[in-house]
């Protein structure tokens, strides 16, 4: 289905839970989530009924994401359920990767896409610091396991904090060359009341190539193909990259420094069932507790309350998204 501004709405990331396992310090609160009940929350039935209404609309790629997406209850028999639903061509997973090593073999047979880990130094000590309570092994130790398995798609999500992981810019870079990964770096974007960064923690994904610049690192813009359609297209969020030789590409995504609004392909849906238009807006449209018909209308309400942009976005500009990350799944 097409928006109001004729963006084909092609893609739903979806927030399984948000709950997690770490506690990454712009994404989410150190004492964790709010408590919500049980009945807040969308039952799996609603969570599979709202897949396939979107699917029925046209929605082609789906992202589970969270919070934690693999601390949720029966994750593997939702992932089944939506990768059966007809017109899902791809089923995707944004993680933390701790849990990966247990859940690998299940997500592979269910023919699970493109795994992305979420990983922002190679350091034990800076690990620990930005997640808070987690283990640079267990995180390592997942990427290796979807490696291993094979899965089609593997990439890293490292989020650039300026005089906390610049200084790892060329050894992540160089992951490219060793593993058939890409590497995809994400401006550090100024959440709801996850921000204890200065002002010169949001640095411009442009670091990374002046980075690769001056370590003598040569590198070419590559197109950026559909991977449901297997064309070339701009609906992606990330600017590529690949060094010479390397066997993955590098991923510049800068939601404050160049928007990708105007190619945006996206609705995303919250655990407790709300639809996002937008991820730095406050507009939600409620979706929970409804049947399937009024399902349909209401999905059909968010996609044509797109808005053609998000306010400016900086360190001092916070977003008005009203939410954390967590809460809303990146
Ligand atoms: N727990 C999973 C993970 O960490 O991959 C999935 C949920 S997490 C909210 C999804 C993505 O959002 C992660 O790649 C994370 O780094 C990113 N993220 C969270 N807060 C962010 C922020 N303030 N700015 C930029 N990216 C952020
Ligand atoms: Fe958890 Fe992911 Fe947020 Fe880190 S970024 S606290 S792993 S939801």
């Amino acid at each position: 289905m097409q928006d109001s501004y004729g963006r084909k709405i092609e893609y739903m990331r979806i927030s399984l839970t948000e709950k997690c396992n770490l506690r990454c310090r712009y994404c989410m609160p150190v004492d964790g989530v709010d408590v919500k009940t049980h009945d807040d929350m969308l039952s799996e039935e609603e969570l599979i009924n709202i897949c396939k209404v979107a699917a029925g609309l046209g929605v082609k790629k789906f992202r589970l994401t969270g919070g934690e997406p693999l601390v949720k209850k029966n994750i593997i028999d939702i992932c089944k359920k939506i990768k059966s639903i007809p017109g899902v061509e791809e089923l995707c997973i944004t993680t933390n990767g701790t849990l990966l090593p247990k859940y690998i073999d299940d997500l592979k047979n269910i023919g699970i896409d493109k795994i992305n880990i979420s990983l922002d130094t190679l350091n034990e000590e800076k690990f620990k610091y930005i997640t808070r309570v987690g283990s640079l092994k267990d995180t390592l130790d997942g990427i290796k396991s979807a490696i291993d398995a094979g899965v089609k798609k593997v990439k890293i999500n490292s989020v650039l904090i300026g005089g906390f992981n610049d200084d790892e810019i060329v050894d992540f870079v160089n992951l490219t060359k060793k593993y058939p990964i890409d590497v995809r770096f994400i401006e550090l974007m100024p959440m709801y009341d996850s921000g204890d960064f200065k002002k010169d923690s949001f640095i411009p994904a442009q670091t990374v190539l002046d980075k690769l610049d001056a370590a003598g690192i040569k590198y070419k813009k590559i197109e950026r193909i559909d991977s449901v359609t297997g064309k070339p297209s701009d609906n992606g969020t990330a600017q590529l990259y690949r060094i010479e030789g390397a066997l993955g590409n590098i991923g510049l995504i800068s939601p404050l420094s160049h928007n990708f609004c105007s190619t945006c392909n996206r609705v995303r849906l919250t655990a407790d069932g709300k639809l996002k238009p937008c991820l730095h807006s406050n507009q939600e449209i409620n979706v929970k507790g409804l049947d399937i018909q009024e399902i349909e209308n209401k999905f059909k309400e968010a996609i044509m309350a797109k808005p053609a942009e998000h306010d400016y976005l900086s360190s001092e500009s916070r977003t008005k998204a009203g939410r954390n990350m967590n809460q809303i799944g990146g």
